[in-house]
């Protein structure tokens, strides 16, 4: 569709991810005219984002998709990316929104009591907006990156797609996040040289926890349940299909297959990596995180008064040890032939098209009862805010990305 520079769309959804599909279906239940407009294909981060080997981390049964519920199974096996892109493909089709996707945004504010959205395929006119452009909005690679030569390859892991993309030779990968970790594995599966995994501070998320997977648990401590009953591990789902990729993506699977673990990645120096000897702190560190999380679940089970089955599954993070450990603070690219470096550094969000006075001293939304804002500008798929009015910290997910749309639009409808 072209943009009508003289139209006024009584909302526009800026982002066509998973969220900016669910405000659109929940605008149409209530006869809301709107578009989206999209700066890259829509679903783009399902879609061209992933690399070919991905998995979910969380369950089918945790993955809420409005309208097209009954054809997503409800057991505990994981979608490949490729099954989950076509499932929300499905829910694209089925709400069938006007849009504009390939279109960048350069500015949005307000002028003569409208919203203006100047993109790079004209001026639009809104009276109320959405902003849904997701919490891993802006790939973000540390500015020690731009210190090394131009030799060595580099890929974040939004552009990774398999090893064959990658340079004969040594591979670094920063960040030792879900991300990093299924990533080391495939490349070491994938080659003889050296693959090493450098470590910051970890948040891990237990895989397993009391039965139940821990994305859910995440979800459930930031307040949200969804209404579904919690589908609980049972001894025969442990054979499901692609369990064994989840339970065994972990930094003891790591050291066992050969991956070599380093502190934090501090600079780049002529050929010499260099990494902080916080190795061993970052693995105490993420263990007391971890033990904080499981102790949260439990309190939380106790408050649900929830009655899972005696299995225990216990794949998560123990303490690795130390002293078995090579603490490795310098590598020379040259001797260690190190020809790649995949950045799985996470993401930022990028909010500084957006000429509105809505943000707080740190820069992120300052949002009313989770969803609106002082202007008509509303935001869905940061966080949900729960019963209590406590923010989530953990992001929605897809359990969760639908109900926070549902919401922003309730936010939106509310406000006259
Ligand atoms: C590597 C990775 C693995 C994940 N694995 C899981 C998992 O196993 N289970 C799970 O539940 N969740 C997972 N998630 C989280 C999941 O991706 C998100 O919760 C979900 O995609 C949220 O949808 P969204 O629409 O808010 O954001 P997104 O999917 O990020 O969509 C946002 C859209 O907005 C567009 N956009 C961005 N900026 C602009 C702009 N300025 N103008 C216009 N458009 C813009 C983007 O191109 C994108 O299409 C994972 C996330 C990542 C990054």
């Amino acid at each position: 569709m072209r943009p009508n520079e003289t139209e006024v769309y009584p909302v526009i959804i800026i982002g066509g991810g998973p969220c900016g599909l669910a405000a659109s279906y929940y605008l149409k239940e209530k006869g809301i005219k709107h578009i989206i407009i999209e700066k890259n294909e829509m679903l783009q981060t399902w879609k061209n984002e992933r690399w070919d080997s991905f998995h979910l981390i969380s369950p089918n049964w945790m993955t809420n998709i409005p309208g097209i519920k009954s054809r997503i199974p409800y057991n505990n096996e994981y979608m490949s990316g490729k099954e989950i892109y076509k499932y929300l493909k499905e829910f694209m089709d089925m709400v069938d929104p006007d849009y504009l996707e390939n279109t960048s945004i350069n500015k949005l504010y307000k002028a003569e009591s409208l919203y203006k959205l100047e993109t790079d395929q004209g001026i639009f006119h809104a009276q109320k907006v959405i902003v849904a452009i997701g919490l891993f909005n802006q790939p973000f690679i540390p500015p020690v990156a731009e210190e090394l030569g131009k030799d060595i390859y580099q890929v974040h892991s939004s552009q990774y797609k398999n090893p064959n993309q990658l340079k004969p030779g040594g591979t670094l990968i920063v960040g030792g996040g879900c991300s990093g970790v299924q990533i080391a594995l495939e490349v070491k599966q994938h080659t003889e040289n050296a693959v090493y995994l450098s470590l910051g501070s970890m948040r891990p998320i237990p895989v397993i926890y009391r039965n139940v997977n821990g994305m859910y648990w995440l979800n459930r401590l930031s307040g949200f349940s969804s209404g579904k009953p919690i589908l609980p591990y049972r001894d025969k789902d442990l054979c499901n299909k692609n369990i064994q990729n989840v339970i065994s993506q972990n930094l003891f699977s790591c050291l066992a297959s050969g991956v070599k673990l380093t502190g934090r990645f501090t600079k780049g120096q002529g050929t010499e990596l260099m990494f902080s000897n916080s190795l061993c702190n970052a693995l105490e560190r993420s263990n007391t995180y971890m033990r904080s999380i499981e102790k949260r679940i439990d309190k939380e089970i106790k408050r649900m008064a929830l009655n899972l089955p005696s299995l225990q599954v216990d794949f998560n993070l123990k303490t690795i040890n130390c002293d078995n450990i090579n603490l490795i603070q310098k590598l020379d690219m040259i001797e260690h032939d190190i020809q790649n470096i995949i950045w799985c550094t996470g993401y930022k969000p990028d909010y500084s098209w957006i000429m509105l006075d809505i943000f707080n001293a740190l820069g992120e939304p300052e949002l009313i009862d989770g969803y609106a804002t002082k202007e008509d500008v509303f935001f869905c798929g940061l966080r949900l805010l729960s019963e209590s009015k406590e923010k989530s910290t953990f992001g929605v997910g897809l359990y969760a990305f639908a109900e926070s749309a549902k919401r922003a639009v309730e936010a939106l409808t509310a406000k006259r």
